[in-house]
């Protein structure tokens, strides 16, 4: 990814659910693993709060003249996979590093976030002292990422949350959460929706999720797989269980790649373009 602003968009985020209507916590709470326990039940609670919110414009999902859309997915995957090499976006193997990046990223071009993110760890030796620095010099150091003092909320608030539900900024904690946990999780920190979760689960923690930005879309749209352009919210589930698990991670960083060098939203290289074969061309 993400190299992109579009993939790097966030959603709009439900309310966390109130202390009030968490479930008892287990009794261990000095322990890592109570602390582990409470965390999960932390997170299916939030994950009912979210599931509440349910999306009303889910995507119609079509076949093209009879075209069968694995089909038409699997071949389009090796097609840019074999086009573009999953290229590295320069993501994060950390992953609060990533969750730092993705935040960084939102809403901006490549260039921007790239050097704003060199920038902080130049200036930042430890998350902790990213944690605690004054919020105006640290925006100024995130200034070439653009909306310095939002980005500088949410990465002090998501360090923040971090240490307190974990007792350290450590991703040790967050890596043995299953998926469903830790995208629960993961969607309760300032500045991620459920595309960055994503995101970061992809790049960081090897899950094999397919986060929905907006160069996935176009190539959805293109592939004649959609009716209409869908809000980016509403495509992440739907699209995501069209996606066979073992390609996900191929087919979501070499469609950004194909949005970034080939099916440019305004200027499109049609010459040049791996899956012009398969492409309905649709204006979306
Ligand atoms: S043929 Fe053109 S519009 Fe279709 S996917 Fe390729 S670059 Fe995009």
């Amino acid at each position: 990814m993400t190299g992109s602003s579009s993939t790097a968009a966030t959603m709009s985020k439900p309310a966390a659910s109130k202390p009030s209507d968490m479930p008892p916590a287990p009794e261990n709470r000095s322990t890592a693993v109570g602390r582990i326990e409470r965390l999960k039940l932390y997170t299916r609670c939030v994950k009912i709060d979210r599931n509440s919110l349910m999306c009303q414009e889910m995507p119609q999902i079509r076949s093209v003249n009879g075209a069968d859309p694995d089909q038409l997915i699997r071949r389009s995957e090796k097609a840019l996979r074999l086009r573009y090499g999953t290229p590295d976006l320069g993501n994060k193997r950390e992953l609060i590093a990533e969750i730092v990046f993705i935040i960084l990223s939102a809403r901006t071009r490549s260039t921007g976030y790239i050097d704003a993110y060199r920038r902080l760890r130049r200036q930042f030796r430890t998350w902790a002292s990213v944690r605690d620095a004054k919020p105006a010099k640290l925006a100024k150091v995130l200034k070439p990422a653009g909306l310095s003092r939002i980005k500088t909320r949410q990465i002090q608030g998501s360090l923040r949350k971090l240490a307190l539900d974990f007792g350290s900024l450590s991703s040790r904690k967050l890596r043995i959460l299953d998926d469903r946990a830790l995208e629960a999780y993961l969607t309760t920190l300032p500045g991620l929706g459920l595309k960055s979760a994503r995101c970061v689960m992809l790049y960081s923690a090897d899950r094999d999720v397919f986060p929905v930005d907006t160069h996935c879309l176009r190539l959805f749209c293109k592939l004649g797989l959609l009716q209409e352009r869908p809000r980016m919210e509403c495509a992440q589930d739907a699209l995501q269980n069209l996606v066979p698990r073992r390609i996900r991670r191929s087919l979501h960083i070499n469609a950004v790649a194909h949005g970034q060098q080939t099916c440019i939203a305004t200027r499109p290289r049609c010459a040049d373009c791996p899956i012009e074969d398969v492409c309905r061309e649709k204006n979306c």
